[in-house]
């Protein structure tokens, strides 16, 4: 099949290299004018490690992740230490796949290479229109290309998504959700002072929580940048991005009471010109994922929240899915069972999780009292097994978000999903090019 793929974000490269070493003709459309180093701190949990080590990715990847050994659960007030969830190896012992963290850039740039090999990147190329029947996307230039099948990969602020939503009449509904993340790295060298040398010596992650905030950083690089997420009440200036600039002034004032220790020391740290901050939305499940001809997958259909780490993990997932999907056509009458059963095997799984995620923001954010002190005890007994209120540290949580094997689901359950396919394209489905429209 001739496939475009809008969006080269972590989703997009790693499908165009599945698809293009399965003899696809892919080609990725990127709106930026370059790929270049962005982001920051990605966490990567089991059932991500598990499907990049399956895809061939574990030797590049390894040369630049960071294992950590427990997230230091730490008090606002003074930075005391209120208990430490383990991490690694525990969780490789118990899930079958390692969790680790990388810069953002290293996971993409492996990815980017190894797309690179079989398929077409082009940057520059900013999707503004899509016909999803022809199926045909138009540039910002107003070039128009056309292939069998249009994958919208473009991420939160998804183009394809607004354009589903615009043909159906209906409003794409992002909520607020109150709060917002600054995102910022120290780097190493800024870090002469003993009394912090551990945040990056150490590989353990640390939270500190308190009244509507909290902090989580870790070391990535090999300890060469320490990565901070501070999330903290919206100020309405803020806008969902991944790029918005802050001030470092903002922080210090948002913090100001925080661990006068060494809390403070790391936000003086932080260089000036390096804060972002990302708006945190609650986005509504979508009507459909699926129109005529193009196909949309990760932060696309499903934009995570940060609680639970999931939007790498859960948009690798739907390649997984789309990948076998669209390596079963064998005919293009094919082609509509086998979307719908994609999205079957994904949309309430990772819809789920990302309505989910808000829960552990509330948990993380309580103010002191009867509740948080409650919370703190339990806390003490999380390296022991114990509850853990912060669901990412959650037993049965990680089970569900860990253990999942998307591939696995998928073909064990092929035969039932092509069945529901094939009763609801009957019905409510929208294939072919309803006369008259567009
Ligand atoms: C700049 C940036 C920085 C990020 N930093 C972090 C981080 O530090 N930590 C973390 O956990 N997660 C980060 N993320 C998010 C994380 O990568 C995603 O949650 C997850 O990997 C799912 O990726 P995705 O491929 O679905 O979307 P994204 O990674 O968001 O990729 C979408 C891609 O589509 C492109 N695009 C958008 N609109 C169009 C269009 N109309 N035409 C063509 N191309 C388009 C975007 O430029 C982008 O490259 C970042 C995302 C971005 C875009």
């Amino acid at each position: 099949m001739e496939i475009i793929i809008v969006g080269a974000g972590i989703a997009g490269l790693a499908l165009a290299g599945l698809l293009g070493r399965s003899g696809h003709k892919v080609t990725v459309l990127e709106a930026a004018p370059a790929i270049s180093e962005v982001g920051a701190g990605l966490t990567c949990s089991p059932n991500l490690t598990r499907l990049l080590s399956r895809w061939g990715h574990d030797a590049e990847i390894r040369k630049h992740i960071d294992v950590l050994s427990q997230i230091s659960l730490r008090r606002w007030e003074k930075g005391e230490f209120l208990g430490a969830a383990p991490l690694m190896p525990r969780v490789e012992e118990l899930h079958g796949a390692p969790q680790y963290v990388a810069h953002r850039a290293d996971i993409h740039k492996v990815l980017l290479e190894d797309a690179a090999t079989v398929s077409e990147l082009r940057v520059n190329s900013m999707v503004t229109a899509v016909d999803f029947f022809a199926p045909s996307v138009t540039l910002s230039d107003g070039i128009t290309l056309r292939a069998d099948l249009i994958v919208g990969a473009d991420g939160m602020k998804s183009t394809c998504r607004r354009l589903i939503y615009d043909y159906l009449g209906m409003v794409d509904k992002a909520t607020p959700t109150g709060d917002a993340a600054y995102r910022a790295c120290i780097p190493l060298d800024e870090i002469n002072d003993p009394e912090l040398r551990e945040f990056v010596t150490e590989r353990v992650a640390t939270r500190w929580m308190g009244g509507g905030r909290h902090v989580q950083a870790y070391p990535i690089r090999h300890g060469q940048l320490y990565n901070m997420v501070l999330c903290h009440p919206d100020t309405d200036i803020s806008e969902e991005s991944w790029t918005a600039k802050a001030s470092k002034q903002r922080v210090l004032e948002n913090f100001a009471d925080w661990d006068t220790g060494r809390l403070q020391k790391l936000l003086d740290l932080i260089p000036e010109d390096n804060v972002l901050e990302w708006r945190l939305c609650q986005h509504d499940p979508l009507p459909t994922w699926i129109l005529g001809k193009l196909v949309l997958l990760g932060d696309a259909c499903h934009p995570m929240l940060p609680y639970n780490a999931q939007g790498a993990a859960q948009a690798v997932e739907d390649v997984a899915v789309l990948h076998l999907a669209i390596d079963r056509v064998k005919k293009p009458n094919d082609l509509p069972a086998l979307l719908k059963a994609y999205e079957l095997a994904r949309k309430s799984r990772s819809e789920f999780i990302m309505l989910q995620s808000g829960v552990t923001g509330k948990a993380l954010h309580l103010h002191d009292g009867p509740e948080q002190q409650a919370r703190d005890q339990k806390f003490g007994s999380v390296s022991q097994g114990g509850d853990n209120p912060d669901l990412l540290g959650d037993a049965a949580t990680q089970t569900f978000l860990w253990d999942h094997d998307p591939e696995q689901h998928f073909l064990d359950n092929i035969e039932a999903l092509l069945q529901s396919a094939h009763s609801q394209l009957t019905s409510n489905h929208v294939v072919e090019r309803p006369n008259g429209k567009l």
